[in-house]
């Protein structure tokens, strides 16, 4: 276990939402200041709550089996000593707002304990642009009630196009932005399916 004195002096001191994983993915320790700073923003204020945070995993957090395979790859590698830190841009929008935000993710070896993972998540850019109707959940839950067979649109959880049609698979579909989704006539009753776009794919 990592002191809770140091751990946190070091989360406070390190920009962004800063947290440590322990070797079974738990979170062992959260940076108090950046992490309330982001639930308050992504409205979420249960998550200021240590008590809510410290000892999930982070799969919790993760949606997508695609993605989840990722995270695991990422571990692998920090683990073998294939890489030292991995860091990727993440698209984290809202309904109308764009937001990037730069995540690193690094091993802490230490003497005599499994090994910790540090992530570090800074804002890089934030742009508000017309509302994408289905990234707004209430929205969304609202133009469920009316159907019966839901329709599946799969997001990239990297650069955020979705596949159009909805219900189309990696060959039949075409990755396209959520204001061209619009565009082309696309609904907001659809349940989002998250995964990762072929190119983004080629480049992690
Ligand atoms: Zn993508």
């Amino acid at each position: 276990m990592i002191n809770e004195y140091d751990s946190q002096s070091y989360l406070s001191a390190i920009g962004g939402t800063a947290y440590i994983v322990d070797s079974e993915y738990k979170i062992n320790s959260i940076g108090h200041e950046g992490w309330n700073s982001f639930a308050t923003t992504n409205g979420a204020p249960e998550l200021t709550f240590e008590e809510n945070i410290v000892g999930t995993s982070i799969f919790d957090f993760i949606t997508g089996d695609k993605i989840k395979e990722f995270y695991k790859q990422i571990f692998s590698d920090l683990l073998s000593e294939r890489k030292r830190s991995a860091s990727v841009i993440i698209n984290c929008d809202g309904p109308t707002v764009q937001r990037n935000i730069h995540l690193s993710i690094s091993l802490l070896s230490m003497t005599n304990t499994s090994p910790y993972y540090l992530f570090q998540a800074i804002g890089v850019s934030e742009n508000m642009r017309p509302p994408i109707d289905f990234l707004d959940k209430k929205l969304v839950h609202k133009a469920l009630a009316a159907l019966k067979d839901v329709p599946i649109l799969a997001i990239c959880s990297f650069c955020n196009l979705v596949r159009y049609p909805v219900n189309s698979n990696e060959k039949t579909g075409n990755w396209i932005t959520g204001a061209e989704y619009y565009q082309k006539g696309g609904e907001t009753g659809v349940k989002l399916s998250h995964t990762i776009c072929p190119h983004c794919y080629d480049e992690h």
